[in-house]
């Protein structure tokens, strides 16, 4: 291809509104351009690096055995209805209604395809014969999010590889949900990314057992623990917090007693008002579990978690109670609870650090007033104790001796088990070997396939521009000539061009009349791997001088069997991204 054949706007100044770095660089290299806020044009070279992620997903789908398919954008709110998933979702939910004379037919852009593939298997498939089976797609997705940003990181129109797979049985689940992990370890593989796979929630899309695939970035929304010395890795929702280790201080304990403290109800402010530490505070939260209230006592520097809460008690849904509950069961306004002296009995549970907890400061149940010198089993018991809290930064591992690392990542995908829910309730049934009718047992997969791109320019960017793998460059070669009017440079660019292009290497020849030095700009800021350079000193010699795009030296070599050279040097790197990984950001 010849630069001046294609569309190639670059910028020098940084886009209004672009904040983090692979959307000020995949703007300023000519690769998208914004519609409006959340919504982008790919333009020639960001639709080639997109088009080669896709191609790596699709590659490695085959591989594993997943079967293709595309399914419509658009689908009847009445499927979705029958899911519970209008609501779910709520304003997320792109929904239009389409007038079709004198009917109006209501439609939802899909955001994943659960319902619309589970109806179609309900239709085809109903006998254990027909599966195990997994479908996948490559299709344009919608979520209305109420704050696009960071470029394709968030939008509201995204290309997604959902996949879904269709089971007899669990155990035949299993293997499918490993089939898809152990496929995307090679896709996040082959596109460079230094990927965690991180336990993760199953979130409202329902089942119980996932995986998130993250990579770590300082501009990632969300957050995960990591153990470097074991490897285990979580998200903040699933993380465990390990034994403390640290055995309960053998302190005297102090006498009971109850202090003004006239509107002071936070944390912050107790601790400031009494003079002691958060973590010599136990918070004492009113939740209802199932409708029933419970008590919740988490030490005052920690964080709630309602996850662990929800499974430490066996709840199918747990939530902070209303004021006036916690009025009720307190007999104080909210900011006073406490464990010792609640108006109402109610279940206590306690976080595993309230243990180790002596002479603490809590709410005393009256206005304006807290207790210290609270002690466990002599002023207070609990129905149990469990790792109720979420995880933070050097927390014990659960795993091992080793310590919990806190980490902003960027989410590429995930794989979920799902169970029954979308098969039970869009009647997807088979009839198994004992001619029994059962519901088809699914597991669901998503990998977002702009934030591949975008997670690696976020790890791989300089001071210059983007840093590709050759596996997703949109050149893997750019051909800088120093003077394009110069015949015999002209005709040597145009000639290695086309022996690399014959050859099967993607190649860009930068064919415009300027100055070297805006071209070489121009070719860091996109961030082709190889760049080669032909200059009429160099050509004196035969020579002609090649760069990685990550390395500071140069290299000259030879004109004669140059294009092989290229060729051998591009499959080796494409093969291993030695060079990539070497310079991570
Ligand atoms: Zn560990």
């Amino acid at each position: 291809m010849l630069w001046t054949r294609t569309f190639i706007p670059t910028m020098k100044q940084t886009p209004e509104g672009a904040e983090v770095p692979s959307h000020v660089l995949m703007l300023r290299a000519g690769l998208i351009h914004q519609v409006m806020a959340g919504a982008y044009t790919y333009l020639p070279l960001g639709l080639r690096s997109l088009r080669k992620a896709e191609q790596i997903v699709r590659e490695e789908m085959d591989a594993a055995g997943a079967v293709e398919v595309a399914m419509s954008c658009m689908s009847p709110v009445s499927l979705w209805e029958q899911t519970g998933r209008v609501a779910a979702f709520g304003d997320v939910l792109v929904q239009v209604t389409l007038r079709r004379k004198e009917r109006k037919v209501p439609v939802v852009f899909g955001p994943t395809h659960e319902e619309i593939i589970t109806d179609l298997v309900a239709k085809h498939i109903s006998s254990y014969r027909q599966m195990p089976i997994t479908f996948y797609q490559i299709t344009p997705k919608f979520r209305n999010e109420e704050r696009p940003r960071f470029g394709v990181l968030r939008t509201s129109e995204f290309l997604m590889k959902d996949a879904y797979s269709f089971d007899a049985s669990v155990e035949a689940l299993g293997q499918s949900y490993q089939k898809m992990y152990d496929a995307y370890c090679r896709i996040f593989g082959r596109c460079g990314l230094d990927y965690l796979a991180v336990e993760a929630e199953s979130g409202p899309i329902g089942g119980d057992v996932s995986h998130e695939f993250m990579v770590p970035a300082s501009n990632g929304e969300d957050m995960i623990v990591h153990c470097e010395a074991c490897g285990y890795a979580a998200n903040l929702e699933r993380a465990e917090v390990g034994p403390s280790g640290t055995p309960a201080p053998n302190l005297p304990m102090q006498p009971l007693c109850q202090v003004e403290t006239p509107g002071v109800t936070t944390i912050e402010q107790v601790s400031r008002f009494l003079g002691c530490r958060p973590q010599d505070m136990i918070k004492t939260l009113i939740y209802t579990a199932d409708g029933q209230p419970i008590a919740v006592l988490i030490r005052g520097d920690h964080e709630a978690n309602d996850a662990k809460i929800r499974r430490a008690v066996k709840a199918q849904h747990v939530a902070l109670a209303e004021p006036e509950l916690i009025q009720r069961i307190t007999g104080a306004p909210v900011g006073f609870a406490g464990p010792k002296g609640l108006r109402e009995k109610v279940p206590i549970w306690a976080d595993r650090a309230i243990q180790t907890m002596c002479n603490a400061v809590t709410g005393a149940n009256v206005a304006d007033a807290h207790l210290t010198g609270v002690n466990l089993q002599r002023d207070f018991q609990v129905a149990g104790f469990a790792d109720l809290r979420v995880a933070a930064d050097g927390d014990p591992c659960p795993r091992c001796s080793g310590q919990l690392a806190l980490r902003h990542a960027i989410e590429v995908g995930h794989v979920f088990k799902l169970g029954t829910k979308y098969s039970e309730a869009l009647g997807a049934r088979f009839l198994d070997e004992q001619e029994q009718l059962r519901p088809i047992i699914m597991g669901c997969y998503g990998i977002g396939i702009n934030r591949i791109l975008a997670s690696v320019i976020e790890t791989h960017h300089d001071a210059d521009g983007i840093l590709w793998p050759v596996a997703l460059a949109p050149y893997e070669v750019v051909l800088v000539p120093v003077n394009v009017m110069e015949p015999q440079t002209r005709q040597v660019s145009e000639q290695l061009h086309n022996e690399l292009t014959a050859a099967g290497v993607d190649v860009l020849l930068d064919d415009r009349d300027q100055r070297a030095g805006v071209k070489f700009k121009d070719a860091d800021l996109i961030g082709f791997p190889l760049r080669v350079v032909i200059s009429e000193r160099g050509l004196k010699q035969h020579q002609i001088e090649i760069k990685w795009r990550w390395d500071q030296e140069s290299e000259m070599i030879d004109l004669e069997g140059g294009a092989q050279a290229i060729l051998q040097r591009i499959r080796h790197e494409k093969a291993t991204n030695q060079g990539f990984r070497s310079r991570s950001t």
